[in-house]
């Protein structure tokens, strides 16, 4: 089964993301600044929008629990100042110390 995820900015939409996701800092640029080319200067300006975000914590939280162990390549943009690598580096160690 394919799941279409639809984006608004660059968070996408969750069950649990309803209400905190429109106060992200992502929703106040042009939502292609969070999905970079693999150009470090691209990525860093994502990552910046994230850095100054009120809804980080919960971004991250959120994210983590949507993709779960999704390949990076099945991830998109900088989601809670993460590239999708990162994500799914933090998801496995989350998982290693819960086991
Ligand atoms: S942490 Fe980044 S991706 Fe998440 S809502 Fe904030 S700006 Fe958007």
């Amino acid at each position: 089964m394919i799941r279409r995820i639809t984006y608004r900015a660059a968070t996408p939409e969750t069950p649990t993301a309803v209400n905190w996701r429109l106060r992200g800092a992502c929703t106040e640029v042009d939502p292609e600044l969070m999905f970079p080319s693999t150009k470090q200067v691209e990525i860093d300006a994502a990552k910046d929008v994230c850095r100054r975000c009120p809804v980080l914590a919960q971004c991250l939280k959120d994210i983590l629990a949507a993709e779960g162990g999704k390949d990076p390549a099945a991830r998109h943009g900088i989601v809670a100042g993460l590239t999708p690598t990162e994500r799914r580096k933090i998801w496995r160690q989350s998982k290693k110390d819960t086991a």
